[in-house]
């Protein structure tokens, strides 16, 4: 087999999951990780079975990976959740999926929520008409998202767009004339969360 991964591919290979870290190739079957899940370097290493409290950390650093949060942030998100009304870990999960870079990343006007953080903090784009540059702003049922109306927004937001190749999830719709907009329809549930994470592991851990 040839050279089939990047240096970026590498990581999740070495880590052994997918990291998300490419934009759209994530979701394709080019995706490094889906053709070859055994590190750069390796012909074949069965992983040692974890105990369980290994599996359920390694839940918990998938999260804090995926959505780029620090520990002292996700205690944040897990005592809000905690304290809600609803189940633990939905609420944990519909609370990081409402943050501004990940709606940013979901709308397709950023290639990964990496990048999404990057737009949203240099100001790129607007909820309700006013600039937002906080990547953990928590967006609402009904807030509008549009990408500013500037040069260098407009050509980040196109280019992404371009190569979008995700469907807009339930919770969000976008509408995509000259200047990309979206809309928040309702909160996010757990079944919008497109990530391979089993919450209750997590929930299981820092419940302790
Ligand atoms: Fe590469 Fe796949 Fe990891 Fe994306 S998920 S960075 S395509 S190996």
């Amino acid at each position: 087999m040839g050279r089939i991964t990047g240096p970026v591919c590498r990581l999740c290979r070495r880590d052994g999951l997918k990291l998300f870290l490419k934009g759209s190739r994530c979701d394709t079957p080019k995706c490094a990780f889906e053709r070859r899940p055994v590190p750069p370097g390796v012909v074949q290493r069965r992983r040692p079975k974890g105990t369980d409290y290994g599996l359920r950390l390694r839940e918990k650093q998938k999260l804090k990976h995926y959505y780029g949060v620090l520990e002292r942030q996700f205690r944040t998100y897990f005592a809000r959740a905690e304290r809600g009304k609803g189940n633990t870990g939905e609420t944990l999960m519909s609370l990081l999926e409402r943050r501004l870079d990940n709606v940013v990343h979901r709308l397709g006007f950023a290639p990964s929520r990496a990048a999404a953080r990057q737009m949203v903090m240099h100001g790129h784009i607007t909820v309700n008409g006013r600039r937002v540059d906080v990547p953990s702003y928590l967006v609402r049922a009904g807030d509008t998202l549009r990408v500013k109306n500037r040069a260098k927004s407009l050509q980040l937001a196109h280019a992404a767009l371009a190569d979008a190749r995700r469907d807009v999830p339930d919770f969000l719709s976008r509408a995509e004339g000259g200047i990309p907009e979206g809309r928040v329809n309702r909160l996010p549930i757990s079944d919008d969360v497109s990530l391979p994470i089993q919450a209750n592991l997590i929930i299981e851990l820092c419940s302790k």
